[in-house]
């Protein structure tokens, strides 16, 4: 039947000792219905969409079929939250349903989140409400779009059930694909349970999937562990180049492939301003903006106490173990730094690295502060100023005192007559650094607030596809890159 969904599903997580998940399948919904397939997304996975939009497809996509060849499983995982260890979290309101391998030779996990309780489930109910999940939807699309690391979206479908959180709300279960679903805090639930041969079996397994290159070192849970810092140091640096916070950077919510993952009371800053924090729960702003990378050093550094055990065994005793640990995480600063400082040159549309160019951008930057001044807008109309002064207009009238910006723009023009480009070229390059869209909180809550009130899909249609070509000029679509008015402004997100 040409209708049926296959996924040619290849499991290896599933191969792995039963300790490390819990085998089941998905909990059926009441009256599943289609959302949203991502068609492009499956067609580079090898999925037909139509098959996948079709009546097998959803049944499977809400969990009510088990499609040949997926066997459903809760991974385990412990994690720090907010700084508390909790010994045992596991998917409470997911089920892996297998791998399949992506046009590209990739290996993908196929994730339903909010498919039932788990044993992990603790207190929770297993399940997903529609606006999180329409967040998720459009956030890490975003992110694919923008060239960060992230889980994709797959599909989105309502269940036809309600879901009971401060208010009663409509289910709905997302479709994740991610390059695995592995994260520190899967490697310290078997730490914390003494578990060395887990932790090896572990290591293993994330080298062949995600690090193939360390099984040739010397030393190859060392280079694991390098090849992790050095992606989530390119990750978080990405992040704070594009005014991105993340929410929740508990250890379980840091994945060994360097991808973006578990997208929450996540948020793009409009203003800038380097305390931000978007969620309801962050109430010492452990996870504001400019902490983002000391948050994912001290997890990288919990990693590194999990890996110990096996770091052990190639090191040649625990003293030597300590030491190499500590070597591998004094590189993340540097990393991080040298990420985000080239970031920032190519924001300026500098194509050469000169002494004080990290102090211009960090001139800006507190000056951006200072004048409330719009992240996305200002280093997009920066674009437009090195080509003439019409554009120099734009970004000083983003300052509350214009002149704020007037006095730093001297010096960046001064800066950039010392190498030779024309205005084009620069624009060229700064274009593809700084996007014209990213989804707006406001423009996301009116997505979300049309779905859930009024069953209105398109808000949430049109979004999509404005985000989906985040560096082009599109000057219709103004209204998705105007930051909020202050009746519209949204200081907090939920999860
Ligand atoms: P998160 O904050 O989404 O990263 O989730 C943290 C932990 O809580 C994970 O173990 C989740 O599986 C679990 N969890 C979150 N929401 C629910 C829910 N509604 N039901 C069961 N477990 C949940
Ligand atoms: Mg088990
Ligand atoms: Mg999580």
């Amino acid at each position: 039947d040409r209708s049926l969904v296959r996924f040619n599903f290849e499991n290896t997580y599933a191969r792995l000792p039963e300790r490390f998940y819990s085998r089941l399948n998905p909990t059926p919904v009441a009256d599943p219905r289609l959302v949203k397939i991502n068609v492009e997304l499956a067609r580079s996975l090898g999925l037909d969409p139509e098959a996948l939009a079709s009546s097998h497809g959803v049944e499977i996509l809400a969990g009510n079929l088990v499609a040949e060849g997926s066997e459903p499983l809760a991974l385990a995982y412990a994690g720090h939250q907010f700084g508390h260890f909790v010994p045992q979290l596991g998917d409470g309101r997911a089920n892996l349903l297998g791998e399949v391998m992506g046009r590209n030779g990739v290996r993908y996990d196929i994730q339903l989140k909010g498919s039932g309780p788990t044993p992990f489930s603790r207190r929770g109910d297993g399940r997903a409400a529609l606006g999180p999940v329409l967040r998720e939807y459009i956030v890490s699309e975003a992110m694919a779009a923008l060239g960060v690391p992230t889980t994709r979206a797959l599909a989105a479908v309502t269940t036809g059930e309600r879901v009971f959180r401060e208010a009663v709300l409509p289910g709905a279960v997302l479709t994740r694909v991610a390059a695995s679903h592995l994260r520190v805090g899967t490697f310290q639930y078997f730490a914390a349970r003494g578990d060395t041969e887990g932790i090896r079996l572990l290591a293993d397994y994330a080298i062949v999937r995600h690090y193939p290159e360390a099984s040739q070192a010397k030393q190859p849970y060392r280079a694991l562990l390098d090849g992790v810092i050095t992606r989530q140091a390119q990750l978080v640096a990405q992040w704070v180049l594009l005014g991105f916070i993340h929410g929740v950077m508990n250890t379980d919510n840091t994945s060994i492939s360097g991808e973006t993952i578990d997208y929450g009371p996540c948020a793009f800053m409009e203003a800038y301003d380097p305390a931000m924090v978007f969620s309801s729960i962050d109430h010492q702003g452990r996870y504001a903006y400019s902490n983002q990378s000391h948050a994912a050093l001290w997890n990288l550094t919990r990693l590194a106490e999990a890996l110990l055990p096996a770091l052990e065994l190639e090191a040649g005793g625990a003293e030597a173990a300590l030491a190499s640990a500590k070597e591998a995480l004094a590189a993340f600063e540097p990393q991080f730094d040298a990420a985000r400082n080239s970031g920032l040159r190519r924001k300026l549309g500098l194509f050469t690295e000169r002494e004080g160019d990290a102090a211009l951008a960090e001139d800006l930057l507190e000056r951006m502060a200072a004048n409330r001044a719009d992240f996305t807008l200002t280093f997009r109309r920066l674009c437009d100023a090195v080509t003439g002064p019409a554009g120099d207009e734009e970004v000083r009238a983003l300052f509350a005192d214009p002149g704020a910006y007037d006095s730093w723009a001297a010096g960046w023009s001064r800066r950039l007559g010392e190498e030779p480009a024309s205005g084009q070229t620069r624009a060229a390059m700064m274009r593809m650094a700084s996007p014209t869209f990213i989804p707006r909180n406001h423009v996301v809550e009116a997505a979300l607030d049309a779905a859930v009130e009024r069953q209105d899909f398109q808000p949430f249609e049109e979004l999509l596809d404005v985000v989906a070509r985040p560096y082009e000029d599109r000057p219709d679509l103004e209204w998705y890159s105007t930051p909020a008015r202050p009746e519209e402004c949204v200081s907090q997100t939920f999860c």
